[in-house]
């Protein structure tokens, strides 16, 4: 089943001026041409550069996503943002759960769950991260850690919800460090997390699920990762603050 392949950019907090996060964005369009008909392409900026870049990028094609969001439509919870917040500015996605959010910010399955089912609610795409860290791996319960991150994360979605889920597999300790899986141990855990999702729904639903990869992805990698047959793109952080590198990635999507 052909999935159209998928990269987004996971800006992180840099980039925060909205002048210098537009100044990118068009570099990006720019960059990527017209790939974005047949690679989908997002860029998801900090928080204060949104509204900017939602302006840049309305009608080109090309997807703004959030980094997160706080699970209410609106109250008392200074500092945070909700679902329909980021729909108003633009935003098509939303970035859930990353490792960097689990680590730093002690966010657990049930809380990302509740963001996942908040973002379906405000028509924005869930790009939900899960992945283990270097012990997990060593000790060999990836395939476990990725699971419960997964049955916890997707809870109580309907086989249409999980299927327009971009699930991101991101290894931590290839995050931010120069490693990446091999082609072959990501494919492993890519064609592992569909057989999940395929016990969660049924194997039609699952064929149907972008799963991305995610750690340290480059130009250079980008091409052998994207070229197996589970991986149907990637979230890349560094290499996407560099306008021709995410657009170099784009391509080896195509
Ligand atoms: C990320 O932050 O989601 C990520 C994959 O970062 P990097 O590409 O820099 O490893």
């Amino acid at each position: 089943m052909a999935r159209r392949p998928f990269i987004a950019g996971n800006w992180k907090m840099y980039q925060g001026n909205p002048d210098g996060a537009a100044s990118l964005a068009k570099a990006v369009i720019q960059s990527c041409g017209s790939q974005e008909q047949q690679v989908r392409v997002a860029v998801c900026p900090p928080a204060t550069a949104l509204a900017a870049v939602c302006g840049v990028c309305k009608g080109t094609g090309i997807g703004v996503g959030g980094q997160n969001l706080y699970p209410k439509d609106e109250g008392a919870f200074t500092g945070e943002i909700s679902g329909p917040f980021l729909s108003s500015l633009g935003c098509t996605h939303v970035i859930l759960g990353h490792s960097e959010r689990r680590t730093y910010f002690g966010e657990e399955d049930q809380f990302i769950n509740e963001k996942v089912i908040a973002s379906l609610a405000s028509n924005l795409v869930p790009i939900f991260c899960c992945g283990e860290s270097q012990a997990q791996r060593e000790e060999g319960s990836t395939e476990q850690v990725v699971e419960t991150q997964i049955r916890g994360g997707l809870a109580n979605l309907s086989a249409l919800e999980i299927e327009v889920t971009v699930i991101a597999y991101e290894p931590i300790w290839a995050i931010g460090t120069g490693k990446t899986a091999t082609p072959e141990d990501a494919q492993s855990v890519h064609a592992f997390i569909r057989t999940v999702l395929s016990d969660m729904t049924d194997e039609s639903t699952s064929a149907k699920v972008c799963i991305q990869y995610g750690g340290s992805v480059k130009p250079e990698s980008a091409e052998t990762l994207l070229a197996q047959p589970d991986i149907d793109g990637a979230l890349v952080g560094g290499a996407s603050l560099d306008a021709e590198s995410f657009a170099a990635i784009v391509r080896a999507g195509l």
